[in-house]
């Protein structure tokens, strides 16, 4: 029969590697906390219609990346490409403008694209977002930076740079978006054929593209913050004093729009060596309107989403994976010593320590080598004499193999302090 495979970029995370991402997650809820930011869970699937208003018609996510599919009833669902539509549709729904000023929100968890597969590119992947809704003020995208440095400082990523840029609003962007438009046409031949149909649509896609001849064009392209309107070029100097305070170093990128239409003002852009094509590690920006565009009130927020599939395959060549607690395997001899090690190893467990045993109930030398591969700190050994005699034999798997610290005899009554104190197994297991 044939066997059923995982779909095309989609991937299994493995224990070993669950261990990575486990402590990436922890460092990242570890860090939001301390800047007050609460963790909100959506659903995976929204109405499509969700999407399509929020991210934009145009964008190369809702024109060919969404994994959208009829529901029972017919309607149109989507796994959710990107998590701040979900969280505004939420918020909007839940009116939270009126239970608090200002809202700090994350998100952690699978996005779903479906792009062409490469290292650091799938189709389900993982992001943390970050979301503050409620401020207009430069204060606001300083925090949302500092927040997204500090993340990525907590998790050991290194070798980063910051890049930012400001796409206007409303009152100035259509200057902008004519005079762009104009120079585009003057170098339409130069085009890809996407960014050609685009033109009219979306021109500051055209910025975006990633063919080397449109970027050509781009860099050559008037330059958006030197049209800003007062209120915006003014809004961006105060965020970059801001940033200039806490030392933040960046650059300016004309060229980063981002790839969702709802930006407005201040985007910014997280990039890391060594990862190839795929070096964008998180990016952000305002997005002013989004609120009111789906159906809110006229609320400013800013936010940022990392793309911790990307960032992991970094802090894998950088630093040391993650030490595994120090665990216990309990070898039994007998019908009598296996009864006897039920209770022992639930005592065990309640007290924090990783405890295994062999339940295909092989023979002392398979207890014991299977003990060695889970790479076991003790071994303890419970048989009819042990059980007679009222004690357990614990060998220590570090000891030299001859000292007398290698095997002890030790009462059952005896055994939790032993082994939580006298063995200093209680650091690192819990907590
Ligand atoms: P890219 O330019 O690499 O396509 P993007 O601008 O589409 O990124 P965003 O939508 O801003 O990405 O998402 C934020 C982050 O999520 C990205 O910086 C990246 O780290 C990550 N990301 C986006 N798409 C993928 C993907 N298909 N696989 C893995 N990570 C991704
Ligand atoms: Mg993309």
């Amino acid at each position: 029969m044939e066997t059923i495979r995982v779909i095309r970029g989609m991937r299994d995370i493995h224990p070993d590697q669950a261990l990575w991402w486990q402590r990436m997650e922890r460092r990242l809820a570890d860090t939001l906390r301390r800047y007050g930011y609460g963790e909100i869970r959506t659903p995976l699937l929204e109405p499509t219609a969700l999407f399509a208003r929020s991210i934009g018609e145009e964008t190369d996510i809702v024109e060919k990346e969404m994994y959208t599919f009829q529901d029972r009833d017919g309607s149109s669902l989507t796994l959710r490409p990107e998590g701040t539509a979900s969280v505004v549709r939420s918020y909007i729904e839940n009116t939270q403008w009126k239970k608090e000023p200002v809202s700090r929100l994350y998100y952690l968890g699978s996005m779903f694209r479906h792009e062409r597969p490469q290292k650091g590119r799938y189709r389900q992947f993982s992001q943390v977002g970050v979301e503050l809704i409620g401020s207009l003020e430069p204060a606001a995208d300083v925090e949302m930076i500092d927040v997204m440095v500090e993340c990525m400082n907590a998790i050991g990523l290194k070798d980063t740079s910051l890049q930012l840029n400001s796409l206007g609003c409303s009152a100035c962007r259509p200057n902008y978006r004519d005079s762009l438009v104009v120079y585009l046409k003057q170098n339409q031949g130069d085009l890809c054929d996407n960014c050609r149909r685009r033109l009219d649509i979306n021109p500051l896609r055209v910025l975006d593209c990633k063919a080397e001849a449109c970027r050509r064009v781009a860099d050559g392209a008037p330059k958006i913050i030197d049209v800003l309107c007062a209120d915006c070029a003014g809004h961006f100097q105060t965020v970059r004093k801001g940033l200039e305070n806490l030392a933040l170093d960046y650059e300016i990128n004309h060229r980063m729009v981002r790839g969702l239409d709802y930006y407005t003002r201040t985007t910014f852009e997280m990039v890391a060596a060594g990862l190839g094509a795929q070096n964008a590690v998180a990016g952000g920006g305002r997005y002013d309107d989004l609120v009111k565009t789906l159906g809110g009130p006229e609320i400013p927020a800013i936010g940022f989403a990392a793309g911790l599939d990307r960032i992991l395959l970094k802090l894998q060549d950088t630093i040391p994976e993650p030490a595994s607690p120090p665990n216990i395997f309990v070898v039994t001899r007998g019908e009598a010593g296996w009864r006897a090690s039920l209770e022992l190893m639930r005592g065990l467990r309640r007290a924090g320590v990783q405890v295994c045993s062999d339940v295909r109930r092989g023979s002392m030398k398979s207890q014991m080598k299977q003990a060695n591969r889970r790479g076991a700190r003790f071994v303890i050994i419970l048989g009819e004499d042990e059980l007679t005699a009222g004690r357990v034999t614990v060998k220590d798997m570090h000891a030299e193999e001859n000292s007398d610290q290698k095997q002890i005899q030790v009462p059952r009554e005896d055994l939790h302090g032993f082994l939580l104190n006298r063995l200093g197994l209680l650091e690192g297991v819990v907590g």
